[in-house]
């Protein structure tokens, strides 16, 4: 059946679009469609700022203490509404449920509590040894772009900083995961957020995304999504001079170093373990195995045998299977960059082209590893966003790091060693903005955010508060301070 969710939240209600496009939402394991949404014009966009617009004068003159009360109200919400958000990003995008349930869906609970904790001793004020005042104040109202690949992950590391900070917002989230959005939209009505602080249109990238980033009454953009798309808003904000703060791509290195000797399996195991989560749609995905040389032959047997090993299945059933592609679209990028790969040179160790054996429907793609990868080759490069691991040996540790800076992006990078010491010099040595050691995942409300040409501005906890505000200085004569 295909539900009509057509409306958008505006101003406290939903409400029947203006524009008449409308776009289907494709399931993408069963290739049927589930929903239909509206994609907004020039007029919707423009309500829903305005409605931001109006809101912002009493939202930023609330206490933190009344904003805390509401993100409190916005957990307990989150946590009856949970099943419904991890159900609707299985449908839109195909996640398995039983990740859907303790990663896509549990990231909204558990960013929310990373944000409540910074808001507990969060500077708003402070005087500055020289004597003069320094508050930190809302932004303004802000346009929230996001991409389909977490899609809860991308909204509430937006939404809720930007509603801590006193923002008002306007959410777009992707064309192809407008339904969790929807059902966080909910959330929001129901913990009471008053109207216009939150508002939700979908709508395209070209059309509703171009408006509201040029939008004279947005004043900070925060975007999530494709290197190419974080270009072209921060050309289009910059003629109204808007902040803009971008999640972007990645190609990040893991440095797997002899010295992990009796770990070395687990190691590796692990590794590709967490490129094939979400069937490697993650920006943060450590698609770039950089192995030293003694033990690469052994690391190249690993790993073909862990990608082998990868379970492919339908995303309503429980287990630790991957789903499928997002979307036929990204199916056929995947393909494109496995084609690549095999024409450039690089040595298929297991996976492929086409569509692997099992799934009858669905876009489901091949777990695909490469080796003797090298620097010149596309798949070295350019993000590919599907379930395939590049290998490429090293021979010692500058070398390593040679090859593992050697790229534009700088989101993430992981050290596989047993080396404590190492562990210190790569830490300072890797342009990423975060490194990972051994497996060690990032706790709630640690900053996520990149270098180069993975973005700008950082993501979570107090950094992600910060990101919202401005810095006032307050001059006050001696007597009044
Ligand atoms: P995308 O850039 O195509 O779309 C992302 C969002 O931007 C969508 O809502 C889209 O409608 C909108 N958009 C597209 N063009 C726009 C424009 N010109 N103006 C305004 N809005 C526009 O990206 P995608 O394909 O949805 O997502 C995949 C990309 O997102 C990957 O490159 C991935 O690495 C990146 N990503 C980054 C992070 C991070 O935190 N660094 C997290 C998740 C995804």
């Amino acid at each position: 059946m295909t539900e009509d969710k057509t409306a958008f939240y505006i101003n406290g209600a939903w409400v029947a679009p203006h524009a008449s496009t409308r776009m289907e939402v494709e399931n993408p394991a069963t290739e049927e469609t589930v929903a239909q949404i509206a994609l907004a014009d020039a007029e919707d966009v423009d309500a829903a700022v305005a409605a931001a617009h109006a809101a912002f004068p009493a939202w930023s003159t609330t206490t933190p203490a009344q904003r805390i009360a509401v993100l409190q109200r916005i957990l307990q919400v989150t946590r009856d509404r949970y099943e419904d958000l991890a159900r609707a990003i299985t449908t839109e995008m195909g996640a398995p449920i039983s990740m859907s349930r303790s990663d896509q869906a549990g990231v909204a609970i558990g960013h929310l509590e990373g944000f409540l904790e910074a808001m507990e001793d969060f500077d708003w004020e402070e005087v500055l040894p020289n004597g003069d005042r320094v508050v930190k104040e809302a932004a303004g109202v802000c346009a929230l772009i996001t991409p389909w690949n977490w899609p809860m992950n991308q909204i509430v590391l937006k939404v809720l900083p930007a509603l801590a900070a006193g923002c008002t917002c306007v959410l777009k989230p992707s064309e192809l995961t407008p339904l969790s959005a929807m059902v966080y939209a909910e959330i929001l009505h129901e913990a009471g957020v008053p109207p216009g602080v939150f508002n939700l249109v979908n709508g395209t990238g070209p059309e509703a995304g171009t408006r509201l980033t040029r939008h004279r009454d947005v004043r900070l953009v925060s975007f999530t999504g494709s290197t190419r798309a974080g270009v072209a808003i921060s050309q289009g904000a910059a003629d109204s001079v808007k902040r803009v703060a971008l999640e972007l791509g990645g190609k990040s290195p893991n440095l797997v170093f002899a010295d992990c000797a009796a770990d070395l399996e687990q190691r590796v195991r692990d590794s590709v373990a967490e490129v094939m989560l979400n069937t490697g749609q993650s920006c943060d995905a450590p698609t770039r195995m950089i192995v030293e040389s003694s033990v690469y032959d052994q690391v190249c047997a690993i790993a073909a045998d862990a990608i082998a090993g990868t379970k492919l299945g339908d995303p309503t059933q429980e287990g630790d299977h991957i789903g499928p592609l997002a979307s036929g679209i990204q199916w056929q990028r995947v393909q494109d960059f496995i084609s690549a790969g095999i024409e450039e040179g690089a040595r298929l160790l297991a996976g492929g082209e086409g569509l692997p054996d099992g799934p009858t429907c669905g876009h489901f793609a091949r777990p695909t590893l490469f080796a003797d990868v090298t620097p010149q080759m596309t798949i070295w490069q350019e993000e590919i966003f599907g379930p395939v691991l590049c290998l490429t040996p090293f021979s010692d540790e500058a070398d390593a790091i040679r090859l593992a800076n050697d790229t534009e992006y700088g989101l993430a990078a992981y050290v596989q060693t047993g080396d404590r010491d190492r562990a210190e010099r790569l830490s300072r040595a890797l342009r990423a903005g975060m490194v990972h050691f051994n497996g060690q995942g990032m706790g709630w409300g640690s900053p996520f955010g990149g270098y180069g040409l993975s973005g700008k501005g950082r993501e979570g906890g107090k950094y992600g508060i910060e990101e919202f505000l401005e810095v006032k200085a307050v001059l006050l004569p001696e007597g009044w301070r």
